[in-house]
């Protein structure tokens, strides 16, 4: 194991960094080019500038990356968990201790604001590794009380090599999720980062391997096509692990099937928030403005874009969100006076803008734009969106059913809580849900019948280590981010029978 870790680069600015992770993979511990030479332009989204090139890697590039964990995993398996776990718990720390360096990198590939969206996310980022590493004595079986003359028991055992697909939104938060606890469990892995955002996921993963063994931890850059699709097939990748959308996750899910490889699959959502009567206004609001993620420009799977509000109370908050959403500052995400962001690439751009216009062409209903887009010359190529409240669509319409990933949210009105919860889970989706109440005997009722993997009530904080996460119905398969996605999506139980008679 190596000791006291020093980090390359540690003194460059965000488009530094860049140009040192310029067109490179991250293969058995070192920084190398695809194989055929080939990579593809990252946009800085808040001024549409070229920041970089990410190596675009095929199935070359990924048959070695798989091979060189595979050989890696034989001896990390065998590392003592504990000192799995220590060594995964040292990276948290020093991830933390380049917290801004990855914020600002992140600001730089997604358009996020730095202080409110890639600060958080940083932190998360690091403190996930530090909770997995602490779990790593929880890798446990059972003994089972078969016979006298028998010592029948269980043991958990890691998969192999993880292949791991994640999203732009937070991607290093979706990186940590799959590879903390499959390190932790004894696993190997290859992350491909998403197209958009490259290069805070590889320098993450450059400063974890000043401590991890070389090939415990890969990264490739590239499309679905060619990277993301020849990785789930690759016969030598034991375990699957997805973020993105239902569509894409679907093709995972069929092409892992082939080979029979366990999935884990994280997609999207259309979370309902349910708004009572009895609430507090001004808490509620605040609510709705972390639910519904606007700082991050509502990209996020758990957003709340429908927003069921009880019709005593509707017009008063809409009135104080509006005003509250007014007094945010769209504009340069690096700028800490900022609160909200660019979107990520003019194809998502574009699909807001369009499920905007269909919402305002809907008979009786009505866009409340929100704040106002930045004026700066610099900014003027930037992807940015204005918030829109949208009131008088039904729960049918399109904008209401499908996921926007945008800051885009519909209030709709409710009287009967019954029929609140109906129309609540009148969805394809079932990720989160929030609930906002001070009546104890409705909440629990609420929870019961709301077809969500992940529930708040009065709350809604972001994915947080110990809180397991997953969705139902279209939403995925599984959990992540608790010990149980560890102990079910890293390992596989054994089962060991000693006849001692
Ligand atoms: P996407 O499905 O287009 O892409 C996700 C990833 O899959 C990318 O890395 C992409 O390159 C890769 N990919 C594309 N085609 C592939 C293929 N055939 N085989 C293997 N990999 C392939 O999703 P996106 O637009 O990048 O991300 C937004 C989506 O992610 C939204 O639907 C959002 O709800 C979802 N998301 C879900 C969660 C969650 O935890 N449930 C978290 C974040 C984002």
């Amino acid at each position: 194991m190596k000791d006291s870790p020093s980090v390359p680069g540690k003194s460059l600015t965000p488009l530094g960094l860049v140009k040192h992770l310029d067109n490179k993979l991250l293969i058995g511990g070192k920084l190398v080019n695809a194989k055929n030479g080939k990579s593809f332009p990252v946009h800085n989204p808040a001024t549409m500038d070229v920041i970089g090139y990410a190596a675009q890697a095929e199935a070359i590039d990924i048959d070695q990356a798989v091979e060189i964990a595979k050989k890696a995993q034989k001896e990390w398996r065998h590392v003592d968990a504990i000192n799995r776990g220590r060594l995964v718990a040292q990276c948290g720390d020093l991830l933390e201790e380049h917290k801004d360096e990855l914020a600002r990198l992140m600001t730089l590939e997604t358009g996020k604001a730095l202080r409110t969206e890639s600060q958080v996310e940083s932190k998360l980022f690091a403190n996930t590794f530090r909770f997995y590493g602490g779990l790593a004595l929880e890798l446990k079986g059972e003994t089972i009380p078969f016979s006298d003359s028998m010592l029948a028991l269980t043991i958990r055992e890691p998969l192999g090599v993880v292949g791991a697909i994640i999203a732009w939104n937070v991607p290093l938060l979706l990186m940590s999720l799959k590879v903390a606890p499959a390190l932790v469990a004894g696993n190997t892995v290859v992350v491909k980062s998403a197209e958009e955002a490259p290069f805070a996921v590889l320098r993450a993963a450059e400063i974890m391997n000043t401590i991890l063994p070389p090939g415990v931890l890969n990264i490739l850059s590239g499309d679905g096509p060619a990277t993301g699709e020849p990785l789930v097939c690759h016969p030598d990748v034991a375990k699957v692990t997805f973020t993105g959308s239902v569509e894409t996750g679907k093709k995972v899910y069929k092409n892992s099937s082939d080979k029979l490889t366990p999935v884990t699959l994280e997609l999207g959502g259309k979370s309902p928030m349910i708004v009572c009567e009895d609430v507090d206004l001004d808490v509620v609001v605040e609510g709705a403005m972390t639910s519904m993620r606007f700082t991050r420009q509502g990209q996020s799977c758990t957003a709340s874009s429908r927003i069921f509000v009880h019709q005593a109370i509707f017009d008063p908050f809409l009135e104080r969100l509006k005003a509250k959403l007014d007094a945010l500052k769209i504009g340069d995400p690096m700028d800490l006076e900022t609160d909200v962001g660019a979107v990520i690439s003019p194809a998502q751009h574009q699909k807001i803008l369009t499920y905007i216009d269909m919402g305002k062409s809907a008979p009786g209903a009505t866009a409340h734009a929100c704040s106002s887009l930045p004026t700066d010359p610099k900014l003027s190529k930037g992807l940015f969106v204005q918030p829109v409240l949208f009131t008088g669509l039904p729960n049918s319409h399109q904008v209401c059913q499908e996921e926007i990933f945008g800051p885009v949210t519909a209030l709709i009105s409710w009287k009967d809580f019954d029929e609140a919860i109906e129309q609540a889970n009148q969805s394809e989706y079932g990720l989160a849900a929030t609930l906002w109440t001070n009546d104890l005997k409705r909440a629990l009722k609420g929870v019961h019948r709301l077809e969500a993997g992940f529930i708040q009530v009065n709350q809604n904080i972001v994915v947080q280590p110990g809180l397991s996460y997953g969705g139902m119905k279209s939403s995925g398969i599984g959990k992540e981010a608790s010990l149980e996605a560890m102990l079910e999506h890293f390992t596989h139980k054994k089962t060991i029978v000693f006849n001692m008679g």
